[in-house]
């Protein structure tokens, strides 16, 4: 949450927007694993597929101790996610959101663990529904799943509170020096967790709600709100970028519909 992930965040786009003609080495990695990486459904549900991630997870130089850390940590909390979202999908049955989005977490940590395995590290996520190894992550959830519980909509606000941390803690990333194989990593869940935000805002807004951000910055949030899916289409195709937007690069753009009257 602190400020210096999000400009971290800005400065990592304008460097992409300034190599964009030029199509460096960085904006290809981006682009073709990227376009390759990940399957979005009609809800918004984000798969990372599994071609794209082993053929990033190389794992010959070992981790670092705060990379190392910031892997187990993503685990556990992707296993937050989709812990809180399949218990309230049995609260909430009629809500197909818990359940779809709840896949597409089950098949985030599954892509974190591939990273993980990679460079032997052990896994700390429990195979326990509701248990967590990180003390502050259990705490979250024991006060997610209790607040989640009271309706669909304190349910739905959970799925939109949690999407947000992640993508704050996704970008601490960039706090540990990672290689290329964690950014991409980083940035393929960002993007899936940019898609599970517009979707329970969505689906609130359905329910009448118009969701405020509580993480994000007011700015941060609208930017990724006023646009569509992200479908991980490539950086040096043009067409994305000319947007101006900060999130354009994974667009999703193409389709023109506001969030807010699109279906
Ligand atoms: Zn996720
Ligand atoms: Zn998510």
């Amino acid at each position: 949450m602190k400020s210096t992930n999000a400009k971290f965040g800005l400065l990592l786009f304008l460097a992409g927007g300034i190599s964009l003609s030029s199509c460096t080495t960085d904006a290809e990695l981006f682009a073709g694993i990227n376009s390759n990486m990940v399957t979005v459904d009609a809800e918004g549900s984000t798969l990372i597929t599994d071609i794209g991630l082993k053929s990033l997870s190389t794992g010959t130089d070992a981790l670092t101790a705060d990379q190392s850390d910031w892997l187990k940590f993503m685990r556990e909390e992707e296993k937050v996610a989709h812990d809180l979202y399949l218990t309230l999908s049995e609260y909430y049955a009629t809500t197909p959101a818990f359940k779809n989005i709840a896949r597409a977490e089950q098949n985030h940590m599954a892509a974190i663990l591939t990273v993980l395995t990679s460079y032997a590290i052990e896994d700390p996520a429990s195979s326990e529904n509701g248990v967590f190894n990180n003390a502050d992550l259990q705490a979250l959830y024991d006060t997610l799943l209790e607040k989640g519980k009271v309706s669909l909509v304190e349910a739905l606000t959970v799925g939109a509170l949690v999407e947000e941390t992640d993508i704050l803690d996704l970008e601490k990333v960039y706090e540990t020096n990672p290689g290329d194989d964690l950014k991409i990593l980083a940035e393929a869940l960002n993007l899936g967790s940019r898609n599970h935000l517009r979707a329970f805002a969505r689906v609130l807004n359905t329910n009448g709600v118009v969701y405020v951000p509580v993480a994000l910055s007011a700015d941060d949030y609208t930017a990724i709100i006023s646009s569509g899916w992200e479908k991980g289409n490539a950086l040096c195709t043009g067409d994305q970028i000319g947007s101006g937007k900060k999130y354009g690069k994974g667009s999703g753009k193409g389709s023109g519909k506001g969030f807010m009257g699109g279906k």
